[in-house]
């Protein structure tokens, strides 16, 4: 048993694992909604003849595979949910679900993994130590699926933890790319309401204007980046939407509203931009004689890639990996790798040349990136528990 005995049985079914990735892009499904899709994937599971698959309530599934021989306990993860976006690929398993696509990937994600099992289901009993194969819902929508896996307490247990990421928008070259430390932003989210009092344009001076308070507010942000932040730290502050409640050019609205998005990798910087925003929005509408309100919402954590498992990605796939800069994007897998350490790496995976970036409706993947995939899962598998047990849980 082993690598190449794996890869072999992978190989066997390679089809079925382009039908499963075909299959889940055609019936797409929401984020916290995913019923049909979770029910495949346990059919899937079930055909294979896995007995050991924990259905958590909140949703989400975890295959429990091996564990007769002492051995360190591994998870692998893979993400099931779509976009609420309407797909523009002309494919034959196109999405019939209108307005719900898969736009990121996930789809690739989970049809990898269930090849992972499908390779391993005739070695079960070989393995020294346990793997369990992590089915989540919800990646695209805070609060996360990957808070429920983490509260059912299934993972308490678990010593090492990788994830991996199709990038649609890198062609494919069957390559992977790795980046330890920092990864991925936290991404956070404020909402501003400044309240004045409203009037007649031609008579600012008995109005207390939200508008032009706002306008101020926007640029003084700014200033958080430039001026309260470390330059040596990375940070963004974007302010997306900025609204008055006035309809009309000669009237001075009584309220004025913005909201935006807020990434940071460092858990410092992130407390300190939420407290001078908070602090920063009420000086500023005070100064103009109006007040704020300001309502600032923690999304995922940055996602931080331990060094040591990061380097061990690097190693096992030695001429096929490149090293890629941090990106402020955000991901759930973050969760996981505040508890377990670990490591999400990412596949090359774009079709064209010129490729669509994730969340685009002509968003593509090549089909070839899910061998990548599942062949870099089974090589972290066969370095934990191909062998006997090396005390790597210890
Ligand atoms: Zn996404
Ligand atoms: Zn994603």
């Amino acid at each position: 048993m082993g690598y190449q005995d794996w890869v072999q049985s992978y190989e066997k079914s390679q089809d079925q694992t382009i039908t499963d990735r075909r299959h889940l892009h055609q019936y797409p499904e929401l984020s916290f909604e995913e019923t049909k899709t979770k029910q495949y994937i346990l059919s899937q599971l079930r055909t294979m003849g896995y007995a050991d698959i924990i259905d958590i309530p909140a949703g989400g599934l975890v295959v429990v595979i091996g564990g007769k021989k002492p051995g360190p306990v591994i998870a692998l993860r893979a993400d099931y949910d779509a976009l609420a976006i309407t797909e523009e690929v002309d494919v034959a398993f196109k999405s019939v679900n209108e307005g719900v696509m898969h736009a990121c990937g996930h789809d690739g994600h989970t049809a990898s993994l269930l090849g992972v099992a499908r390779a391993l289901v005739s070695d079960q009993d070989a393995l020294n130590g346990t793997l369990k194969l992590i089915f989540q819902h919800a990646e695209e929508l805070p609060p996360g699926g990957a808070v429920d896996i983490l509260k059912s307490g299934v993972l308490d247990d678990v010593d090492f933890i990788y994830g991996i990421h199709l990038r649609g928008d890198w062609q494919y070259d069957g390559s992977l790319q790795v980046c330890s430390g920092y990864a991925m932003a936290a991404s956070d989210l404020f909402e501003i309401t400044i309240q004045g009092k409203g009037g007649h344009g031609a008579s600012p001076h008995e109005t207390y204007d939200p508008t032009v308070a706002g306008a101020f507010l926007i640029t003084q942000l700014q200033t958080l980046i430039s001026r309260n932040k470390d330059p040596l730290k990375a940070g963004v502050l974007t302010t997306a939407i900025f609204q008055s409640k006035s309809m009309t050019a000669n009237i001075i609205a009584d309220s004025a509203f913005l909201k935006g998005t807020v990434r940071t990798f460092d858990p410092e910087l992130r407390n300190l931009m939420q407290t001078r925003i908070q602090t920063m929005a009420e000086s500023v509408a005070q100064g103009f004689g109006c007040s704020a309100t300001v309502s600032y919402t923690r999304g995922y954590p940055a996602l931080y890639n331990h060094p040591e498992q990061t380097e061990l990605v690097a190693a096992l796939f030695e001429g096929n990996v490149t090293r890629t800069q941090p990106r402020m994007g955000g991901e759930d897998f973050a969760y996981y790798l505040e508890k377990i350490p670990g490591s999400f790496f990412f596949v090359k995976a774009g079709r064209h040349e010129k490729n669509y970036p994730h969340h685009h409706p002509k968003f593509e993947v090549d089909e070839r990136s899910l061998d990548v995939s599942v062949l870099s899962f089974l090589k972290i598998i066969d370095y934990y528990l191909g062998k006997e047990d090396q005390g790597y849980g210890a």
